[in-house]
């Protein structure tokens, strides 16, 4: 890869960097020719989540490639859309394998072909008539607005915070960055985002989600420092009455429409110590990392090693006089090569300039991060091995990532059995190494995993007596995830509490989007929608916008305002989502796993492929719901 500070000048600079599979696509849209769909042109398949540009093909092929896109440059582009068969052909050849029919939609509809805007097919009513209340800002908030938007909904945002971005505004600790490739983690219908590097970090993701609330005209509709506290449901008038704490004060707001898009990952989890308060230092949660907190010359203690502790680790590393990490549990993670790469210049260029350039590069960056290791993490009962893996592929890849384990602490014995985790590879969250067992390895760092007793002035005791000294600790502790929108106090039809119908740690909703009894109201990023094999979570709250919007267009062609999702489809999703949930790795037995509540069900993540929940979601169907 090239040097990302070289200036490009034009294509010719621009392709010696381009991603060749990618490249051929373009051409095969702008010359229309088919003979860069066939040999010597086809790529070789690469599964790695960043793949190598030159795409497995000879110099002189490359070069034909290349010097062709240069001759091409400014040509008006002969294929604009492909048609289905066209792009079932185009997909096979840039990947170097055959792709399932069933993803040609969703795909379609990823790289902007096919738009993704539910439409209003008579004219009984008009969108106009609706109004709808959003909660919450961050990217679901973002992507429901602009679908809100597009369908024609009156609709305003509340914000509690006084900018949009939600994680991406919340979480500034140091290493903070996407562990979803960039060109996939973005918004479908916005332009190509110049992202730094193949996984951006925080601040960049912060200033996407504001240029593209600005953009879009989302920001013009949020009312910034202002909560919702309550919101009950009045089946008279068929609308949400809410109370809103504002900065000017509370008071109580009618909507036909109560959307909920406040993330799962909010809330922090504290965990109760004895003694916390009286530790004498510093102490503050990941999520609350204060911006000038300095850890240079610092004895910093981190509790937790979760994707943030990975993340934070590596970070502060360098800076800190000591570093001691408490480890509950030790954790897979899978090397990336080139996590920290920027996307140099050239790549840039053509994202921004070559036709079509953008939509197949997103099209690679999404299907090597999409459903490639569902497969890996669903129970084969046959299986003789539970107690290390849960299929044969699961195996390859656990000893896969023991190799990696064992080359990175080398002769640190002492970390390898400390590290080397005694449950099944992804039975918790997938992690990326990117740097956390290098920075293990150093002298300064104490990898502690003795229990944490209790705290006490100097620092934390841990049960074999040992006082470790700290000058500051940090809660990498996770969030509070079984609440989710209950803790919003909403009231629905009958005068039901939707934390009573929560309770006991138990969210559940049909496609994690609505819920019996709450008539005309959704969620984004709702229970069983997290995502625990790959993707992006932005995808997900697209398939969300688009489904809640596809409801209220079917409303706006019958007339009605009212629609209510029946309890017996509700229920009949919520165990097949269940059902397919006994079969995964998650609930293996003994893991644990903040995905599952007390009683073990799993209700954050979601057991289907990318591509059931895009088909499940995309349009309401017929008896789903009950329209008033
Ligand atoms: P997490 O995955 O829930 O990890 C929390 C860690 O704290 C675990 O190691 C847990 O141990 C430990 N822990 C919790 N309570 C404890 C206690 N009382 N005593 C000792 N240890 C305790 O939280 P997270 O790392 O913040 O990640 C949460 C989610 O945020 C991720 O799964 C991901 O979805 C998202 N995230 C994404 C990114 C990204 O995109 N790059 C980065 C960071 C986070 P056990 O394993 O034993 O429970």
């Amino acid at each position: 890869m090239g040097d990302s500070a070289v200036r490009v000048t034009g294509v010719r600079e621009a392709v010696e960097t381009a991603d060749l599979r990618v490249l051929l696509m373009s051409l095969h849209h702008v010359t229309g020719d088919e003979r860069w769909l066939s040999a010597p042109f086809l790529p070789r398949k690469d599964v790695r989540i960043i793949a190598d540009e030159a795409s497995g093909l000879p110099r002189e092929v490359a070069e034909e490639i290349r010097d062709a896109a240069v001759a091409c440059w400014g040509l008006p582009p002969a294929i604009d859309v492909p048609d289905d068969d066209r792009m079932m052909r185009m997909m096979a050849v840039c990947l170097g394998h055959e792709v399932p029919r069933e993803y040609l939609g969703m795909m379609q509809e990823e790289m902007g072909f096919v738009s993704r805007d539910a439409v209003v097919t008579s004219s009984k009513s008009s969108p106009e008539s609706f109004d709808a209340l959003v909660v919450g800002a961050g990217p679901s908030g973002i992507a429901m607005s602009v679908r809100l938007q597009r369908l024609g909904i009156r609709h305003v945002i509340v914000e509690k915070s006084t900018s949009v971005g939600g994680v991406w505004r919340e979480n500034i600790y140091p290493g903070c960055a996407v562990d979803t490739p960039n060109h996939s983690y973005s918004f479908s219908f916005a332009p190509p985002n110049r992202w730094s590097r193949f996984f951006a970090p925080q601040p960049e993701l912060r200033d996407y989600m504001q240029r593209t609330a600005d953009e879009f005209g989302v920001t013009p509709r949020v009312r910034f420092g202002t909560e919702v506290v309550a919101a009950r449901w009045d089946d008279r008038d068929g609308r949400w009455e809410v109370d809103v704490d504002a900065p000017d004060g509370r008071r109580t707001e009618r909507y036909r429409f109560l959307i909920t898009a406040i993330g799962q990952l909010h809330v922090p989890k504290q965990p109760t110590i004895p003694g916390l308060e009286s530790f004498a230092g510093e102490s503050f949660h990941t999520a609350r990392w204060p911006a000038s907190f300095d850890a240079r010359g610092k004895r910093i203690g981190v509790i937790g090693t979760g994707a943030t502790s990975m993340q934070v680790v590596p970070a502060i590393v360098d800076e800190a006089a000591a570093l001691s990490v408490f480890q509950r549990s030790p954790q897979w993670a899978r090397p990336v090569g080139r996590y920290h790469d920027p996307i140099p210049e050239g790549v840039q260029w053509l994202l921004d300039n070559y036709p079509y350039y953008a939509q197949w590069y997103r099209f690679t960056m999404t299907w090597r991060f999409a459903d490639g290791l569902h497969p890996y993490i669903q129970k084969d009962p046959a299986w003789e091995h539970p107690e290390r893996s849960v299929n044969n592929k699961n195996d390859a890849h656990r000893d896969e990532m023991v190799r990696h384990l064992r080359s990175e602490l080398g002769d640190r014995d002492d970390l390898i059995e400390k590290c080397l985790p005694d449950y099944p590879p992804y039975g918790k969250r997938i992690l990326l190494d990117n740097g956390w067992f290098a920075a293990l390895r150093r002298p300064h760092v104490d990898l502690v995993t003795e229990r944490i007793d209790r705290i006490v002035p100097s620092g934390i005791v841990t049960d074999d007596g040992t006082t470790h000294d700290l000058d500051t600790l940090v809660f990498a502790t996770g969030f509070e995830v079984t609440q989710m929108a209950s803790r919003l106090d909403i009231t629905g039809r009958g005068g039901v509490n939707l934390a009573h119908v929560w309770a006991d740690e138990n969210p559940w909703a049909y496609l994690g989007i609505t819920v019996p009894g709450f008539p005309n109201m959704f969620f984004l990023q709702g229970p069983n929608t997290g995502l625990g094999h790959g993707g992006s979570a932005i995808f997900q709250s697209e398939c969300q916008a688009r489904h809640i919007t596809a409801c209220i267009a079917r409303m706006v062609d019958r007339g009605s305002d009212v629609i209510e999702v029946e309890e017996s489809v509700a229920r009949d999703n919520v165990a097949a989502t269940d059902a397919a949930h006994e079969r995964m790795i998650w609930t293996h037995p003994g893991m644990s796993t903040y995905y599952r509540n007390r009683h073990g069900r799993v209700v954050t993540v979601m057991p289907w492929r990318l591509v059931d929940y895009w088909q499940m979601t995309h349009d309401p169907v017929p008896g789903a719901y009950r329209f008033r």
